[in-house]
């Protein structure tokens, strides 16, 4: 990989998200070598993907080069590696551009869309973790309506038009809120030739109500927001196979529909080498200590969404958003220059800052440490906290700009089919002769 050989212990960090960020710079100009690895050479801010999924940002606004992030650290590298397993006994990790060993390695992968097992669903589905996915969700959404103003088959142009989104946390809620205000503002004027008061958003959500996470008074309110603007809400209903066409569910309701957006949970990024029994927990999470160490593997530390540190209050582990995993990089440097000082860890205490999620225009909701709230106050308090947290000022100011002319104009002019996403219509013309 050519690292230099240091006088400094290496920390190799598996990673290039929150957790992973937060960590790398905590231990800037330190006594340390630093050795960044990402599949990717950026940094994806996950809570706009949905933004790019439905043209209202271009990728490049919610991403951000690595090597940029820390270019002016010194003692540190990085390195655009996908790492294939970790040797634990030999404290080396081998990866798609070679091996590299470590004297601490702390593991920040992140998480990955969970089918629960269900194949057929994982081969149709769209899922939104990447912005290659999100790109490809982009152009299916286009490329749907394309098709459906040139068949005129009508059973076929609503299944083009039926967009079923599975799972009603943040992401599901944010992707129909935000599909409704194209079908109500720009479908109409892209499509006059078309009718687009058919195109239909359905929100299935396997429990009693939707962002089950956040309080009862946002479920409901969020659950209001996003009738108003038309999205059909299905509650108690858990989808159980789609094969492209046909949405079934355990409740016998079936939607025939060209896309389905799969964002009913995450597990953790499996990394060969750490998949040991007395580590990995349900939901694919790596179990941690109160110092984000692998109990038996002291030079090994996970932290973000991989990372499981059940504790009274939460004893699933930290809820895998991008708030603990900040707040665990940071800790987690400061407590790695504690041990290699031989100095006391400090063990990870959570500060819950809440919770938010936006239905659309003017429409969000807040759970906060101290304050619940709903409507617009919300929309502009979400609007600044994820401002506040995108890295880099061109993309701050990118995001800013698209969002004030997105607001002035009731538009989102990236809807763009760049990158053709292949789809095979004929399994619905299949249909029309059976
Ligand atoms: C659509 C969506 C919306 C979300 N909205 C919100 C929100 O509104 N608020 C909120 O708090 N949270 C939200 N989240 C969750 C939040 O983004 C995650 O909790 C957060 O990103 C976790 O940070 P992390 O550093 O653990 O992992 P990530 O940010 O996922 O970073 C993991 C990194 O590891 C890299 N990686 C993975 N495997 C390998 C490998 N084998 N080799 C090399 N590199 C690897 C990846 O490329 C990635 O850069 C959302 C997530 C999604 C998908």
């Amino acid at each position: 990989m050519n690292i230099p050989r240091s006088s400094f212990p290496r920390i190799v960090i598996i990673g290039g998200g929150f957790a992973g960020i937060a960590l790398a710079k905590k231990l800037s100009k330190k006594e340390v070598q630093v050795v960044l690895l990402d599949k990717n050479n950026y940094h994806t801010f996950q809570p706009l993907l949905y933004q790019v999924s439905t043209g209202g940002l271009e990728p490049d606004s919610i991403a951000y080069p690595i090597r940029k992030i820390l270019q002016d650290y010194p003692n540190f590298f990085f390195r655009m590696a996908k790492v294939q397993q970790v040797l634990h006994d030999e404290k080396v990790l081998v990866t798609n551009i070679g091996k590299l060993s470590y004297n601490y390695l702390v593991v920040a992968a992140g998480s990955e869309t969970n089918f629960f097992g269900n194949f057929e669903i994982e081969k149709n589905a769209m899922a939104m973790k990447s912005i290659p996915q999100s790109l490809n969700l982009r152009s299916m959404i286009l490329e749907n309506f394309e098709q459906a103003l040139l068949t005129d088959d009508l059973h076929e142009r609503d299944a083009l038009m039926n967009f079923v989104i599975v799972g009603g946390g943040p992401t599901g809620v944010e992707l129909a809120g935000a599909l409704a205000e194209i079908k109500k503002g720009i479908l109409p004027k892209d499509y006059p030739d078309l009718d687009t008061r058919r195109a239909q958003i359905n929100l299935i959500q396997s429990g009693d109500r939707i962002l089950k996470e956040m309080s009862e008074e946002a479920s409901i309110k969020a659950e209001d927001f996003l009738e108003r603007l038309g999205v059909q809400i299905w509650k108690n209903t858990r989808v159980t196979g789609y094969d492209g066409k046909t949405v079934l569910t355990k409740t016998d309701l079936v939607f025939e529909a060209a896309t389905l957006v799969w964002a009913a949970g995450v597990k953790g990024a499996s990394i060969k080498g750490l998949d040991m029994e007395e580590v990995v927990v349900p939901g694919n999470r790596i179990k941690v200590n109160e110092f984000n160490q692998l109990i038996g593997y002291p030079e090994i530390f996970a932290i973000g969404d991989i990372a499981c540190m059940h504790t009274d209050e939460l004893p699933s582990g930290h809820p895998m958003m991008a708030q603990p995993a900040i707040q665990q990089g940071r800790h987690l440097g400061e407590n790695l220059l504690n041990l290699i000082e031989n100095k006391p860890m400090q063990p990870f205490i959570y500060e819950d800052k809440g919770s938010m999620a936006t239905i659309g225009r003017n429409k969000a909701v807040a759970d906060l440490k101290n304050y619940r709230f709903q409507g617009v106050f919300a929309w502009f308090v979400w609007m600044f906290v994820h401002l506040f947290f995108l890295i880099g000022f061109r993309n701050r100011m990118v995001v800013f700009v698209n969002w004030v002319y997105n607001y002035i104009r009731f538009d989102r002019e990236a809807r763009l089919i760049i990158r053709p996403y292949r789809r095979d219509y004929s399994l619905f013309r299949d249909r029309k002769k059976t």
